[in-house]
């Protein structure tokens, strides 16, 4: 029964990044062109014919149109698939990670496998007292398994979007070079929601959370002053937004780090010309998701 009810929830959660990452697609794209994201809805860039609905479903679309527009026949990047499966695959690491293992930054002081357990328990309970006697109904309820699994969603896209924010950065800098404001100020906000989903969760802990949270947050932004001179003056905002969620997902041990991806970054600037500060914090927020994860199922 818990194992089952788990599995639907992880799978629900992959489902819903997959359509996170459908999205983000349209920010990478549309938002450094200063277009809406609403308006037009999306088309072929070469013919303007409008995707059909069932041509937008996530990953399986690109695979079943072969990369191609249905139309005109014009191939289709497969940078596409790539963010939405990144996406998805970052929602499932994080949903499972928590439901099977708890997380071991914040979220693992709110919820973890034993929540499931105990409800399952109590569930088992009430359906054996039902059979035993059919009079006895008032105890027959889900709403601990509701709860446990909208506090175990809120969670992992608590963390997913730390991932994604780093992401979308990362892409469009790969791509234009250069950030949008409006995107430096989404991802420094990232920290920050988060912070108050989890305090909405988990109110009790108010002071661990707060204290853990602005040293994190805080050293990692810090972090990227080592780096001041070698970083643009325009790319100042958004390296030190990156480093505020490296130490969000890494916590106060692992804030440090975000100066040696910056160095990295650097050296790769020097020789490439590309700046992929985004993404290295984007591959590490996922190494770190994996190492954790790895390091609950094995202990
Ligand atoms: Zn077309």
């Amino acid at each position: 029964m818990t194992a089952a009810f788990l599995a639907i929830l992880v799978g629900w959660i992959a489902i819903l990044g997959a359509a996170f990452g459908s999205f983000f697609n349209v920010v990478i794209w549309r938002v450094p062109e200063g277009m809406s994201l609403i308006s037009p809805p999306s088309h072929c860039p070469k013919c303007g014919a409008r995707v059909r609905p069932f041509d937008n479903v996530p990953v399986l679309a690109w695979l079943w149109l072969r990369g191609r527009c249905r139309d005109c026949k014009a191939p289709i990047s497969a940078r596409y698939p790539f963010v939405e499966f990144l996406c998805c695959a970052v929602a499932a690491l994080y949903g499972a990670s928590i439901l099977v293992g708890g997380w071991i930054g914040f979220a693992s002081q709110t919820l973890n496998w034993s929540d499931f357990a105990e409800y399952s328990a109590a569930w088992e309970a009430a359906v054996a007292a039902f059979e035993a006697d059919p009079t006895q109904t008032t105890a027959l309820t889900f709403d601990g398994y509701w709860a446990a699994a909208q506090k175990a969603v809120a969670l992992s896209f608590v963390w997913a979007f730390a991932a994604y924010a780093a992401l979308i950065l990362g892409f469009v800098e790969w791509d234009k070079g250069a950030v949008p404001k409006s995107l430096v100020l989404f991802a420094a906000a990232v920290p920050g929601v988060g912070l108050l989903t989890i305090l909405t969760l988990d109110g009790g802990a108010f002071a661990e959370h707060c204290g853990v949270f602005f040293a994190s947050v805080g050293l990692g932004a810090a972090s990227t002053a080592l780096f001041w001179r070698a970083i643009s003056r325009s790319e100042r905002a958004e390296a030190a937004a990156l480093g505020a969620l490296w130490g969000f997902c890494a916590g106060c041990w692992g804030a440090a780090l975000v100066a040696v991806l910056l160095g990295v970054a650097t050296a790769v600037r020097r020789k490439t010309g590309r700046n992929v500060f985004g993404l290295l914090v984007f591959a590490a927020i996922v190494a770190l998701a994996v190492g954790e994860s790895v390091w609950f199922a094995t202990r």
